[in-house]
Parts: structure tokens; sequence; C-alpha cells
């Protein structure tokens, strides 16, 4: 069937045919890629500014392609998501996160937390709730070990469904975290309306910040506001110490990024942190 569609698509404007194209070879190779196991996640340590360390992860998932090596998911989970296959990657990130939390314990470290993304899009099939339950069940893990990143676009659907299923997982004792915080939407009127634990910073703010006066003034205003709200505040991508300095100086809670530490395969995980403690 797909060679047949290949001829048919050679009718039409070439520059186009090839970039369709380019979407059907990469959704056939996601389909193989769940088949035969090539998605692994990586996991980049958060770290609190008030002396606690390493609190929690986040998982970040890859794609270990035959041929072209390790893709990053901004390249896969657009494609991902306009196919549908984001659900099954989904679950299979899920069962992944719980599976490496379990192995944690085993080897001392039940006190970590783990975030994990959500697409918008998983949103909209029955049974996410369900899913997470079975899995966290299975992996003996509590449910309040697990964190979900969510974008604002999510909480701006103004979807009764969505806004249920943020209600039960934060009944369970699942934190909601909100993703890339301040790129999305001025209007923070729905922070109100929805059990979000914490706001994720975006790495453009914390980029900008050393430079540009107004940028420095938002952040600090969002740290505030935030508190106000007994939200906590995590900035990611902090990649100089000058921005930790100046993040501890606001009141920031947490610090993500490179200056800490790249996201690191599962193995590596356990001696990062024990070298944190020397
Ligand atoms: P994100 O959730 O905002 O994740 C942070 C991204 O910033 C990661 O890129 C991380 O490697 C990178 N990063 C961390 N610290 C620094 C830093 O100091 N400097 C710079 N320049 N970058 C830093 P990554 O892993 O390529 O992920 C990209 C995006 O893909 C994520 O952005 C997230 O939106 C999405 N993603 C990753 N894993 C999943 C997943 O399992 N499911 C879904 N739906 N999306 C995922
Ligand atoms: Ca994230
Ligand atoms: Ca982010
Ligand atoms: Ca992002």
């Amino acid at each position: 069937a797909k060679s047949r569609g290949k001829n048919t698509f050679d009718f039409y404007a070439p520059e186009l045919t090839q970039s369709v194209r380019a979407r059907l070879t990469m959704e056939g190779d996601l389909r193989a890629a769940l088949d035969t196991n090539q998605f692994l996640l990586h996991y980049q340590p958060i770290v609190s500014l008030n002396g606690a360390g390493v609190q929690g992860l986040e998982a970040l998932v890859r794609w270990q392609h035959p041929v072209r090596g390790l893709v990053p998911p901004d390249e896969f989970i657009p494609v991902a998501e306009d196919s549908g296959l984001i659900h099954e990657i989904g679950d299979w990130v899920i069962d992944a996160a719980c599976a490496q939390l379990a192995q944690w314990d085993a080897r001392g470290l039940s006190h970590l937390t783990l975030a994990i993304n959500l697409s918008p899009v998983q949103f909209r099939r029955d049974g996410l709730v369900s899913r997470i339950a079975r899995r966290l069940r299975q992996h003996s893990i509590a449910s309040e070990r697990l964190h979900l990143e969510i974008t604002e676009s999510l909480l701006m659907e103004q979807n009764r469904h969505v806004a249920e299923t943020l209600q039960t997982l934060d009944a369970m004792g699942i934190g909601l975290c909100i993703d890339d915080f301040g790129t999305g939407y001025s209007a923070l009127n729905y922070l109100r309306h929805f059990p979000i634990r914490q706001l994720k910073v975006d790495r453009s703010f914390v980029e900008d910040m050393l430079h540009a006066e107004d940028t420095r003034a938002l952040v600090r205003a969002i740290v505030l506001m935030a508190h106000a709200l007994r939200l906590e505040v995590v900035a990611e991508g902090v990649e100089e110490k000058s921005q930790l300095e100046l993040l501890r100086e606001m009141g920031c809670d947490q610090v993500q990024g490179y200056l800490l530490s790249r996201p690191l395969p599962a193995a590596e995980i356990p001696g990062w942190i024990e070298s944190q403690r020397l």
C-alpha cells in the first residue's frame, strides 16, 4: 500500500510530495520503533535551591533510530501527535518511568520524584487516569512520586473532560506542573481553576534574564505570583552560575539545566546523585 501511495503522490507538486513522503516514512519508522523497543528515557536532575539537594528528575524521551542515531523528541513528537502514535509512545513512557522508579527504589533512592511530559493529545483519549494508575500499581509506586508536566494550551482548551481528568490526577496525589510557563498565553486567570502545584519557567526567560531588565522583572514577578498562589517555581535551562545566583536571590524553588546536569541515561543517575553528596 505504501509504494502505491508513493506513485500517487508523484503526481502532485514534488516539494509537497517530498515532505509528505518524509512524514510517512517517519510514521512507519515510529511504528517499527514501538514494535522493536527503540525508545529510551534520559533523566535530568531537578535541584532544590533551599538546601534539600536533588528531589526529582524529569524523564525525556529519545529515539534510538537504527540509521539516524539518537533522534531528539522535538523531531518526532509532533509527527507522533498528528498520527495518533503519541498514545502508544506516551503509554510506553509512563510504563518505563514507573519501572525506572521501582529500580531506583531497589537501590535506596526511594525519595526521588519523576516528572513525565504529557502531550495534550493524550488527554483526548479516555482511560489516561486508569492507565497511569495501573502502571503505578504494577510497579508499586506511590502516586506522589509521579509528576506530570502539561502545557498551558491544554488548560486553555476549557474542556470539561480535561478539567475532570486533572482533578482526578491531583486527588490521587500526582503533582501537576505547567511546562514552558510564560510562553503560551498571557491570561493567568486559568491558574485559579486547576489543581496545579508547580510552574516551570521556560528556558527562554532564563536565557534572556541576565541581559534584559524587562525579562528579569518578569521572572521576579512570576516567582512572587506563584508563591502568592502557593505554587512552586522551577527554572529550566539554567546554564550559568550567574543565572542560578539570580534565581536563588529571587526565591525560585528549584533549578534544572546543563549547569547542574544534562539529561543522563538511567544507569548514570545513582552515581550522579552520589557525587552531589560529596
Ligand atoms: P521540555 O519538556 O521543555 O524539556 C526541556 C528540554 O530542554 C529538553 O530537551 C532538555 O534536554 C533541554 N534542556 C535542559 N536543560 C537545558 C539547558 O541548560 N540548556 C538547553 N539549551 N537545553 C536544556 P529535549 O530532551 O530535547 O526535549 C525537548 C522537548 O520534547 C521537551 O521540552 C518536551 O516538550 C518534549 N518531550 C520530551 N520527552 C517527552 C515525552 O516523553 N513525551 C512528550 N509528549 N514530550 C516529550
Ligand atoms: Ca518538560
Ligand atoms: Ca519546559
Ligand atoms: Ca520546551
